[in-house]
C-alpha cells in the first residue's frame, strides 16, 4: 500500500495518499488545475466512470505535460453527517486497499482520504443548509441528509480547493442540490456530470448492492425496469410515464421479499419539484425503494 507522501503525484505510478487537510494544504499549489471526484469509497464501475470524466478534463488542461499542469483527486470518505441514527453508517463497506487499486488503475493522482476527526475536528455547529429542495423526495425520506452532504462537500471543496468536480446523475437529487449551492454560495467550481453506470441487466451499481441476497437483486431489478417503463412512455406525458412507471412498482410490491417504494416522482431537474400533468421540458423520473434491508435510488432523465 502507497505510503502518505507530500511529493508532487506522478501520474504512471500509485496515487498519492493524503490523510489530513494540513497534507493537502502545503500539496496544493504543485496540483494545478484540480479535477475533485468525491466519493464514499466501496469504488466501482460507477465511481470508474466519474474519474474517466475527470481524467479527460485533466488530459484535455494539460496534453503534454509528463507531470502535468492538471490533477486527478479521488475523495475518499463516508461522512457521519449525512448518515441519520440506525441508517448503515457502521455496515458501509470499506475496503480502502482495493478502492486504492481501482484509482491506480484509473490513473489517479491523489487520493485524500482523511479519518473522521481531521474533517470533524470539534461539533459541528456551522452547516449548509439545502433549503426546500433538500427536503423533498431524499431529503423527506432522510431527514438531514442533504444538510450533511452539502456540508461535507464545502468542507471538502475548501480543503482541496478544486477547479471542477464530477457528480453521478445516479445521485440526480444530490447533483441538483451541489450545483445550486455553488451557484447560490458563489463558489467558483465547475460541477460535472457524468451518466449513471448499470449492471447488464440494468441494476444500476452501487456500494449498497453488496448487502443483496440473489433473490433480493433479482426483485431490485423492477426499479429499472418501472423507469424504462416511464421512459418508454415519455410520448405520452407525465401521466403516462407515472402510471407505467408505477404498474411495474405494483407489481415487484407483491413479490417475496416486496420492494417497499418510498417515492416514485417526475421532477424538474433543477428544482426537484413534480411536473404538472401538461408539462414539457427536460425531466427526471426518480424512483426510492426498499428490498429487503437495503435501501435503493435511482433515476432516469428523460426529455418530454
Ligand atoms: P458514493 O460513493 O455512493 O457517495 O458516490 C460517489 C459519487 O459516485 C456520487 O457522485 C454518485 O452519484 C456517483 N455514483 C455512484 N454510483 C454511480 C453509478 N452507478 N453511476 C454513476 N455515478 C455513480
Amino acid at each position: 500500500m502507497t505510503e502518505p507522501s507530500s511529493s508532487a503525484p506522478s501520474r504512471s505510478a500509485a496515487p498519492t495518499v493524503v490523510r489530513t487537510p494540513e497534507e493537502l494544504a502545503a500539496m496544493r499549489p504543485s496540483l494545478g488545475e484540480v479535477v475533485l471526484v468525491p466519493t464514499m469509497g466501496a469504488l466501482h464501475s460507477g465511481h470508474r466512470r466519474l474519474i474517466s470524466l475527470a481524467r479527460e478534463k485533466r488530459d484535455r488542461a494539460a496534453p503534454t505535460a509528463a507531470h502535468g499542469s492538471a490533477t486527478v483527486v479521488v475523495s475518499i470518505f463516508v461522512n457521519p453527517l449525512q448518515f441519520s441514527p440506525g441508517e448503515d453508517y457502521d455496515r458501509y463497506p470499506r475496503d480502502f486497499a482495493a478502492d486504492l487499486e481501482v484509482c491506480a488503475e484509473e490513473g489517479v493522482d491523489v487520493v485524500y482520504a482523511p479519518s473522521v476527526e481531521a474533517v470533524y475536528p470539534g461539533e459541528q455547529i456551522v452547516r449548509v443548509d439545502s433549503g426546500a429542495m433538500g427536503r423533498v423526495l431524499e431529503g423527506e425520506f432522510r431527514p438531514g441528509f442533504f444538510e450533511g452532504v452539502l456540508t461535507v462537500v464545502a468542507k471538502l471543496f475548501h480543503m482541496v480547493q478544486p477547479d471542477m468536480a464530477v457528480f453521478g446523475q445516479k445521485d440526480a437529487q444530490q447533483l441538483a442540490v451541489i450545483r445550486r449551492m455553488v451557484r447560490d454560495l458563489n463558489m467558483p467550481i465547475t460541477i460535472l456530470a457524468a451518466p449513471t453506470v448499470r449492471e447488464e441487466d440494468g441494476l444500476a451499481t452501487s456500494s449498497r448492492n453488496v448487502y443483496l441476497s440473489p433473490q433480493e437483486r433479482h426483485n431490485a431489478l423492477a426499479l429499472s425496469r418501472a423507469l424504462l417503463a416511464g421512459a418508454d412512455a415519455s410520448v405520452t406525458g407525465p401521466i403516462g410515464i407515472r402510471s407505467a412507471a408505477r404498474a411495474v412498482l405494483d407489481e415487484a410490491a407483491e413479490a417475496s421479499p416486496p420492494v417497499v417504494v418510498d417515492y416514485l416522482a417526475l421532477v424538474d431537474p433543477e428544482t426537484f419539484t413534480e411536473v404538472s400533468s401538461d408539462y414539457r421540458g427536460e425531466a427526471v423520473l426518480a424512483v426510492a425503494a426498499w428490498v429487503g434491508d437495503t435501501r435503493l435510488i435511482d433515476n432516469v432523465p428523460l426529455t418530454l
